[in-house]
């Protein structure tokens, strides 16, 4: 490691490592510093809330929770850049994975067990994950856009059926009165009906008058 890549900056999560030149992939960012204990001790320091260990094997853990430990700075990401490594089955690491550009955060994925046990339950901040619950949301508002237009839908077709019952249901009152006056001009028409040949010609007579008339 030469020259420091880096600086403890802002990050959305509180503070995070960004880089301050191109690193290349595969370079070695940071180390991570601090106590060498055993891991019953680590157990305990864990259960008081010291989010800062980093289990070498299954023996060792390095406490990485202090200060001067600026490792500790660089956050988690499901979409990392970085990686931890441990070398000579002690001395841990922070590398890069690709290429990292000035400006940008230097994450490494904390592992399966950090993340189910702390990130998990509060919701995991990185980019993919916020990028997964925005997509999820964004599905989400579709089905519920699309379930109200469904239901608008039926409840149009429902109110337009319950207005063609009650039409019909309309219909069906008023239809003694017309019935009473449909006998009356039965009984009126009956003869004109018997003799079927007069009927055309009435009509065609009614239709051609104006016609005349207008010539
Ligand atoms: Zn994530």
């Amino acid at each position: 490691m030469s020259r420091r890549s880096f600086r403890v900056g802002r990050s959305k999560t509180g503070l995070g490592l960004f880089a301050t030149r191109e690193i290349p992939k595969g370079e070695v960012i940071v180390r991570y510093r601090g106590q060498k204990i055993r891991n019953d001790e680590a157990d305990r320091r864990a259960d008081r809330g010291n989010k800062y260990l980093y289990e070498v094997n299954n023996r060792w853990t390095i406490d990485g929770s202090s200060r001067k430990n600026v490792a500790r700075y660089a956050n988690h990401s499901c979409r990392p850049n970085a990686e931890s490594d441990v070398l000579r089955g002690h001395k841990v690491i922070i590398r890069a994975i690709k290429k990292i550009l000035p400006g940008q955060e230097i994450l490494y994925d904390y592992g399966k067990d950090y993340f189910d046990l702390i990130l998990k339950p509060i919701g995991c901040k990185c980019d993919k994950c916020e990028e997964k619950r925005k997509a999820e949301r964004a599905e989400k508002r579709r089905l519920a856009t699309r379930k109200r237009a469904r239901e608008a839908k039926k409840a149009a077709a429902q109110k337009e059926t319950k207005r063609k019952v009650s039409a019909r249901k309309e219909a069906a009152r008023s239809k003694p009165s017309r019935k009473s006056a449909g006998k009356a001009s039965s009984r009126k028409a009956a003869p004109a009906k018997s003799s079927r040949k007069a009927k055309p010609a009435r009509d065609a007579a009614t239709f051609e008058q104006p016609l005349r008339n207008a010539a």
